[in-house]
């Protein structure tokens, strides 16, 4: 006989978190694929190529030579070392090895500088569409997300009015993501300046940067990145990234941060009582990939944006549907208002952005995420991590499956 469960109480913090919209349709996707259907998923957040060769090589190596014990907590002195190199190379950024804190994945990074800095409602001002674990990590440690809704029609770039207005003295951190996850938006320079010059005017105000998909910018855009742009700035400014998309090493678990001492000593904290150390196989595997040749960033980053113009090309034919241009990132994030309000064949009314996503699972089998999950509806994303001939097929089914609608 089965023991009976005990009472479980969730903790306070778990409140405001519930199972992602994105693992929800996953899991959906997943179990009509095991029914036998033909599902093409394109909710997919991490690139469809493989690590490359030569990294897989130093993770064999590493193993043999015995780097499989315990490394220094953030990260060992070698890769800080290539990291500080990548900053001043491709960033214009000077940082100690003592301002960087390496951990396991981009992710992990952002949760350690939350919890190292929140306290209960301390705000985070997320532009929207904001990739989610952003709310739900500032939840988790007692923070209040502060959603500004960025205009499609500005190209969901945040502007200096609408940071200005979200801004109050409880707030501690603005979280910039450019490229964006999930509508591929990038500040220039000249566009960042409009906010910087806001943020100057309130030194309180900290700054994330997620710069994870750096170098996958498309028609010949300059990356930049914050603390580039002012040294006041950068006294404020977690610049984070990561090998998980330029190198297709999601798997690989590291990320890493550089920041001002302080705040990198308060992460430190909250990561030993976490991981202790990130992966010490993966750590070497991302000096090789970071230090080893780099022509394969390039090769893909040019496939990417090959995939961005047949999909973009294609959801610009399809009534009904439209998108920004997306500057960088692998997602299109496709505007379907024009579909609320209307019927399915089996009668059922799309009322919302999820209805729409489960109607495309159900008749088209293509899962996609819905808008809900990043903080603007109703909207889908796309994923164009995928082949040029499954993107073909699934924009395809997608439009035959928008025709059918009442
Ligand atoms: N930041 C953004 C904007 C992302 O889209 C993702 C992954 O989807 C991450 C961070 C997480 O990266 P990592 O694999 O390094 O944790």
């Amino acid at each position: 006989m089965l023991a009976k469960e005990a009472e479980f109480i969730a903790a306070e913090r778990l409140r405001s978190i519930s199972v992602s919209p994105i693992i929800t349709m996953m899991a959906r996707a997943k179990a009509l694929q095991r029914g036998g259907l033909d599902i093409i998923d394109l909710s997919v957040g991490e690139p469809d190529f493989a690590t490359p060769e030569n990294v897989v090589e130093a993770a064999e190596r590493a193993m043999r030579d015995g780097h499989t014990r315990y490394t220094v907590l953030d990260g060992m002195d070698e890769l800080k070392a290539v990291i500080c190199e990548k900053f001043r190379r491709d960033n214009g950024l000077e940082y100690e090895l003592n301002e960087v804190s390496v951990a396991a994945g981009a992710k992990q990074s952002i949760f350690n500088a939350m919890m190292a800095t929140l306290n209960p409602g301390d705000e985070v001002i997320l532009p929207s569409p904001y990739w989610s674990s952003y709310a739900d990590i500032a939840g988790i440690s007692h923070g209040v997300p502060v959603v500004v809704h960025c205009k499609e029609d500005r190209n969901f770039l945040l502007t200096a009015e609408e940071l200005d207005a979200a801004i109050t003295p409880r707030t501690r951190w603005l979280v910039i993501n450019s490229p964006s996850n999930p509508s591929g938006a990038a500040y220039s320079a000249a566009e960042y300046w409009e906010i910087v010059e806001v943020l100057k005017r309130h030194p309180h105000v900290w700054i994330l940067s997620d710069d994870i998909y750096e170098l996958i910018t498309f028609d010949d855009f300059e990356f930049t990145t914050p603390a580039a742009l002012d040294p006041e700035l950068k006294a404020r400014t977690l610049t984070v990234n990561g090998v998980s998309k330029t190198y297709a090493m999601t798997g690989w678990r590291i990320g890493y941060a550089g920041g001002p001492l302080s705040l990198i000593k308060a992460m430190r904290a909250v990561h030993s009582q976490a991981t202790s150390c990130p992966c010490s196989v993966s750590q070497i595997a991302a000096i090789e990939a970071m230090q080893g040749p780099q022509a394969i960033v390039e090769e893909r980053r040019r496939e990417f944006e090959k995939r961005r113009n047949l999909v973009i090309g294609a959801l610009k034919e399809m009534p009904g549907l439209s998108t920004t241009l997306p500057r960088g990132a692998f997602y299109a994030y496709v505007n379907c208002a024009d579909f609320m309000g209307r019927t399915s064949p089996e009668g059922v009314v799309i009322d919302s952005d999820v209805a729409f996503c489960e109607y495309l699972l159900d008749q088209a089998h293509v899962a996609l995420v819905p808008g809900n999950a990043f903080g603007a509806s109703p909207y889908i994303r796309l994923s164009y991590a995928a082949s040029a001939e499954t993107l073909t097929e699934a924009l395809g089914r997608i439009e035959a499956a928008c025709e059918a609608l009442d």
